[in-house]
């Protein structure tokens, strides 16, 4: 959003508790396939036949390092104008009397300017939303993503087994 917002002309400030694309984005499968489950209906099927399948192959799909293109978006979008702010948590966010963004207090005692800001913190997103006493639903869960590395990777697209057993 902030790559897109920086091509349309605006004034953009990334601020970052940490570094671009190491938050969930970099423990995500990044398989690009989640908008198109209810498109198709035969892949809709797929889905709701997960059990009967022990190995789903996705010809047309893809996988992307979340991480760098990440890093990637927010260098092109400082090489057009941006500021970047890495290690900066913002701490709060001040309004007007109508209710409007007008300021963001930075962890390094800073304070910015603005008119709008855009809430992508992850799973830090309800903290910042209840800065301005808004509610914004999150569900904690923990999961395991495991990354393997060996010589010559022997798959090279995104495959599903969704019928995974205990074998014990
Ligand atoms: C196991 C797993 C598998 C997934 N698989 C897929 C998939 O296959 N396909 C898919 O499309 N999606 C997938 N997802 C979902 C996807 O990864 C996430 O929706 C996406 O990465 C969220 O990106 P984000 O930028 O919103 O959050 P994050 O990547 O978490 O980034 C949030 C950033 O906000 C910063 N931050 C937090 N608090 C503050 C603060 N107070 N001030 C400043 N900065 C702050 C953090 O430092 C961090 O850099 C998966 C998720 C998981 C966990």
């Amino acid at each position: 959003m902030g790559w897109n917002l920086v091509r349309r002309g605006a004034e953009v400030v990334f601020i970052d508790a940490g570094q671009p694309g190491e938050g969930v984005t970099n423990w995500s499968f990044s398989w690009v396939n989640a908008s198109n489950k209810t498109a198709r209906k035969s892949y809709f099927d797929l889905n709701v036949a997960g059990d009967e399948v022990p190995v789903a192959f996705y010809p047309d799909e893809a996988w992307v390092h979340g991480r760098h293109l990440v890093g990637r978006l927010v260098g092109q979008a400082v090489a057009s104008g941006a500021e970047h702010r890495s290690g900066t948590a913002v701490c709060d966010i001040g309004t007007g009397a109508d209710g409007s963004i007008r300021t963001v207090a930075l962890s390094d005692g800073s304070c910015l300017d603005v008119n709008i800001v855009v809430n992508a913190a992850g799973p830090s997103a309800s903290h910042i939303a209840g800065l301005i006493a808004r509610h914004l639903p999150m569900r904690r869960e923990p999961g395991v993503v495991t990354r393997i590395r060996c010589a010559q990777v022997p798959v090279h697209r995104a495959m599903h087994a969704p019928a995974h057993r205990d074998p014990s």
